[in-house]
Order: C-alpha cells, then sequence, then structure tokens
C-alpha cells in the first residue's frame, strides 16, 4: 500500500494573514506530495512498503538516505498541518497546560524556549516539543526532514508540536525574518490536536 498525500484539514486560505494562501498551497501540493512521491519510489518493492511511516522512522538507521529525507518529510508534514487551524491560538489547557507550566515555568517561558529552538536551527529543519520516555517534555530541534522518532536523532521522544523552519514554509511572506514566522505560528496553533498527542504519548 503506498503513502498518500494526506488533505489539508483547512482551506489554504485559512491560516491568513499569519501563513498565506500561496505559501499553502505551494507547501502542501507540491513539496508534501514531492516527499510521499519520492518516499514510495524509494521503497518499491521493499518490506518498508508494509509498515507504518512511524515503524519506518523509528528504524531509519536501517534505510537508506533518500526514505529518511522523503520518509521524515511525510511524516513531519503530516503532522504539521493538524497542529494548526483557522482561529488558532489561545493558550493549551488541562494536563497539558499543566506539564508545560510544571516543565517550563509558564507558557511564555515555553514560547520563549521553543522560538530559540526554531530560530537557531542552522539552515533546514524542524523545533519539536517531545514527551521522552520518561514522560517528562522537552524542546529540540533537528535538521532536514529528521524528527525525534528517529534512531539516529540527537533528540529522541515522541514528538508532539513539530514547527517547520525551511524556508519553503515562509519565505514568500516572511522572506528572511524567520523569527516573524515563528511568531506568527502561535497565531495558529491548534493545541487540541497538541493536548490529543499529549494524550496518546503518555499513555
Ligand atoms: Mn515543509
Amino acid at each position: 500500500m503506498a503513502f498518500e498525500l494526506p488533505a489539508l484539514p483547512y482551506a489554504t486560505t485559512a491560516l491568513e494573514p499569519h501563513i498565506d494562501a500561496k505559501t499553502m498551497e505551494i507547501h502542501h501540493d507540491k513539496h508534501h506530495q514531492a516527499y510521499v512521491t519520492n518516499l514510495n519510489a524509494a521503497i518499491a518493492g521493499t518490506d518498508a512498503e508494509k509498515l507504518s511511516i512511524e515503524e519506518i522512522c523509528k528504524n531509519i538507521s536501517k534505510y537508506p538516505m533518500p526514505v529518511r529525507n522523503n520518509g521524515g518529510g511525510h511524516f513531519n508534514h503530516s503532522m504539521f498541518w493538524k497542529l494548526m487551524k483557522a482561529n488558532g491560538g489561545g493558550n493549551p489547557t488541562g494536563e497539558l497546560a499543566e506539564a508545560i507550566n510544571k516543565h517550563f515555568t509558564n507558557l511564555e517561558e515555553f514560547k520563549k524556549q521553543f522560538a530559540a529552538a526554531a530560530a537557531t536551527r542552522f539552515g533546514s529543519g524542524w523545533a519539536w516539543l517531545c514527551v521522552k520516555a520518561d514522560k517528562t517534555l522537552a524542546i529540540c530541534s533537528t535538521p532536514n526532514q529528521d524528527n525525534p522518532l528517529m534512531d539516529i536523532s540527537d533528540c529522541k521522544g515522541t514528538p508532539i508540536l513539530g514547527l517547520d523552519v525551511w524556508e519553503h514554509a515562509y519565505y514568500l511572506h516572511y522572506q528572511n525574518r524567520r523569527p516573524d514566522y515563528v511568531g506568527a505560528f502561535w497565531n495558529v496553533i491548534n493545541w487540541d490536536e497538541v493536548s490529543k498527542n499529549y494524550h496518546n504519548a503518555i499513555k
């Protein structure tokens, strides 16, 4: 069963003015589609065709680089679209809010540390909030299309929030102003989805 491009869960215009429609269209329809197409080509005829994208990521050291780059690209973007929504933003609630306050003192401090991870990732990559094996939270970043599920990652855990800091995610609207894009992300974040991911990760 070949991997498929998931539909965006909202219109390409839904995140404006924070993330513009043209960026969303190209990012989803062209970039994510390319990761899916290239992943399918890279695993064609191999046992990986029977695995989930999570299983592939967790054993990524067994695969050649095209599987790592495109498999990571597929997992990361599939998660990313759902982490945003129209009229997003606000504050996390419930157990996620408690965990953030416990680990980072308060939401503002969490946002500051997450933004720093996004800003200081040199070149292309992702910033993450993860649940580690001991169920505590951690912020980190990964290069390229790597992610914290990957057995090769310096930063291991279950990602519950990820932010794409590749230039293709923001350059049309923000040009070189990555920190402005990161700041705008808080206006479209879907905290309910982060909470759902958190609960699945601490089970
Ligand atoms: Mn991307």
